[in-house]
């Protein structure tokens, strides 16, 4: 238990629900790393009618910051003060950083994916890139790779209007280094024969639906593609279990939920988390 005492600075996630959210392990572990005098707590809300009233609380009682989670990263928006670039595109926020009494909204999201991929070693310039499914997540990921890489994007999501809004909202954008080349349905997917890479943005395959994969009829790997999942429970899913096995590399979900928090304990408090010691407690809390 940390030595709270009137100098304790607090930051929150605000969400619902909130119990089974790592966040606190993470930063609070954090915090105790670098001596900082700070605690996080997790705080439910209950639904939108409460949400301003919460943000506006944590603005009033000097909050360092919070993070945001489902299902309040779009409907926070209205009561910040500012936005940052990435959060204005992607439409959502997953980290708030009270600085000096004004809100700064930021989506640490996407670019906690793109982080994790570097930090494997893992380069997606002039690659084809599938990605499956067109929520929050798969959005976030999408601004972060065309920011990252010279890559092309192929969306697959059974409602195919939602992967063509994501498209139209980002294609006036010249900053970007890669382009979104198609939106397709799953029922198209067989007819892709070019992947490089498959990021799986769908809930499919998570616990306890642990044996399912995504399109499972539609798609077909090979042993030269990277497939990712943003799953993390389980840690290897039925899709990288058997991208493994013909020899495919892969990439975990746990690191996406790693990067992020880096990024956003970097955002309040200019210090970094070591990645290995958090995968480690992750590995050991989680698994
Ligand atoms: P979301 O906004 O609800 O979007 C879900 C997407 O999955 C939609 O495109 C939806 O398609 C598709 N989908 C859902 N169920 C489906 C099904 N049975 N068959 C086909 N498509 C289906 O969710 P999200 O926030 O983007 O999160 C997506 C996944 O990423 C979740 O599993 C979440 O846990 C994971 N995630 C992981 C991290 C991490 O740190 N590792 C961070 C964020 C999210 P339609 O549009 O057709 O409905």
């Amino acid at each position: 238990m940390k030595n709270i005492n009137g100098g304790t600075g607090t930051v929150c996630l605000i969400g619902n629900p909130i119990a089974h959210s790592f966040s606190p392990f993470i930063h609070n572990y954090g915090f105790d790393l670098h001596n900082i005098n700070t605690v996080y707590l997790a705080h439910l809300v209950e639904d939108d009618s409460t949400l301003e009233q919460a943000v506006y609380g944590m603005k009033a009682l000097n909050y360092l910051g919070c993070n945001v989670t489902y299902p309040f990263k779009t409907s926070v928006i209205p009561f910040l003060d500012e936005l940052s670039e990435d959060a204005k595109l992607i439409g959502a926020v997953n980290t708030i950083h009270n600085r000096n009494g004004k809100l700064i909204g930021y989506n640490t999201d996407g670019l906690g994916f793109v982080e994790g991929l570097k930090n494997k070693g893992f380069n997606l310039n002039y690659k084809n890139v599938c990605i499956l499914g067109a929520g929050g997540a798969a959005r976030s990921i999408i601004v972060a790779l065309l920011r990252s890489f010279n890559c092309n994007i192929t969306i697959c999501n059974r409602d195919v209007d939602k992967a063509l809004e994501i498209s139209d909202s980002l294609s006036w954008n010249n900053s970007f280094l890669g382009k979104i080349h198609r939106c397709i349905t799953p029922s198209q997917l067989a007819m892709e024969k070019d992947l490089d890479v498959l990021i799986n943005c769908t809930p499919i395959g998570m616990k306890p639906n642990d044996d399912c994969i995504p399109f499972s009829e539609q798609l077909s790997l090979n042993e030269s593609m990277l497939v990712c999942d943003l799953i993390y429970h389980p840690y290897e899913t039925k899709l990288l279990k058997d991208a493994k096995a013909i020899g495919c590399e892969i990439h975990y979900g746990l690191d996406m939920l790693i990067f992020q928090a880096i990024l956003a304990f970097k955002i309040w408090t200019d210090k970094e988390l070591p990645y290995n010691n958090v995968e480690n407690l992750l590995m050991k809390k989680i698994y």
